[in-house]
C-alpha cells in the first residue's frame, strides 16, 4: 500500500500499546519512528542524575531550566535507540525509577518546549509516525491522521508488567498499576497540553487485538481517509 508523505500522531494513556502501534506503522509504511516519550523520560533521567528532583518528586526548577537552557544533547541515534551525548540511556529510561518521576517532569512547561522543538526538528520532513500524549492535539495539531488508542486497565497494567519483567526488572504488578494510575492522573490533569483525545482523531480499543489486526485495521483508516484502493 503506498501511503503519501504524512504525519501519523498516535495518542493515548500509558501501556496501551502505542508505541509498539506505532513502530509497526513504521515498519509497514517506512515511515520514521518518533517515540516522544523517551524523551521526557530522557529530561528525567537526566534530572535524577544531576540532583534536579529529589526521591519525593520535588524539582529543582531553576536549576533544571538552567541546565537545560545551556543545552542538553538529548536525540535519537541511528538505531532508533535515544542518547545523551554519545551514552545511550535507553535501559535506563524504561525502568521503574524513571516512569516514577517522568510524569510530574513532564507538567513543567519549559521542559514540554524543550522536548517540543526536538520533536518538530525531528518531523520536519513528514512520513513520521509519533507517539505520546498531546501528538495529535498540540505538537502535530496538523497530522493528516491522528489515532488514540485505548485498553483496558488489566491489559495495560499486564502489558507494562511483562515489558519491564522481560528487560530483566523485577516488577511488582501492584506498583505497575499504582504508577501506571499515577501518570494518568497527573498527564490528563496537568495545566500545559493535558493528555485527551483530539477531536478527529480515530480510537482503536485495541484491549482484545492482535498486532496483526490492528495493522489491517490502521490500513483500513488509511484507506477510508486517502481513498487508497491498495
Ligand atoms: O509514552 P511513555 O509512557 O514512555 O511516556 C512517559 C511519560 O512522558 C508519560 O507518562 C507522560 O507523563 C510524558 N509524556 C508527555 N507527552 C508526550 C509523551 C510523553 O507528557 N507527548
Amino acid at each position: 500500500m503506498i501511503v503519501p508523505d504524512i504525519i501519523i500522531a498516535v495518542d493515548g494513556f500509558s501501556g496501551t500499546g502505542k508505541s509498539t502501534l506505532a513502530k509497526l506503522i513504521a515498519e509497514e509504511f517506512s515511515f520514521l519512528y518518533l517515540d516522544s516519550g523517551a524523551l521526557y523520560r530522557g529530561v528525567t533521567l537526566f534530572a535524577q542524575e544531576n540532583g534536579y528532583i529529589d526521591g519525593d518528586n520535588n524539582i529543582d526548577l531553576d536549576g533544571l531550566k538552567a541546565a537545560l537552557d545551556k543545552g542538553l544533547d538529548l536525540h535519537f541515534g541511528s538505531d532508533g535507540k535515544t542518547y545523551i551525548g554519545d551514552r545511550c540511556i535507553e535501559k535506563e529510561i524504561r525502568s521503574l525509577k524513571v516512569s516514577s518521576s517522568v510524569s510530574p517532569i513532564a507538567t513543567v512547561p519549559f521542559v514540554r518546549a524543550f522536548v517540543d522543538d526536538k520533536l518538530h526538528y525531528f518531523g520536519r520532513n513528514g512520513r513520521v509516525v509519533m507517539d505520546g500524549r498531546d501528538i495529535g492535539t498540540a505538537v502535530f495539531p496538523y497530522a493528516q491522521l491522528k489515532i488514540f488508542v485505548v485498553a483496558k486497565p488489566e491489559v495495560r497494567a499486564q502489558r507494562r508488567f511483562d515489558e519491564l519483567a522481560a528487560k530483566g526488572e523485577n516488577p511488582v504488578m501492584a506498583d505497575v498499576a499504582r504508577n501506571l494510575e499515577e501518570r494518568d492522573y497527573i498527564d490528563s490533569h496537568r495545566e500545559t497540553n493535558p493528555l485527551r483525545r483530539a477531536e478527529d482523531a480515530f480510537v482503536l480499543d485495541n484491549s482484545d487485538m492482535n498486532l496483526h489486526e490492528e495493522i489491517v485495521w490502521t490500513q483500513g483508516v488509511i484507506q477510508g481517509k486517502f481513498g487508497i484502493l491498495e
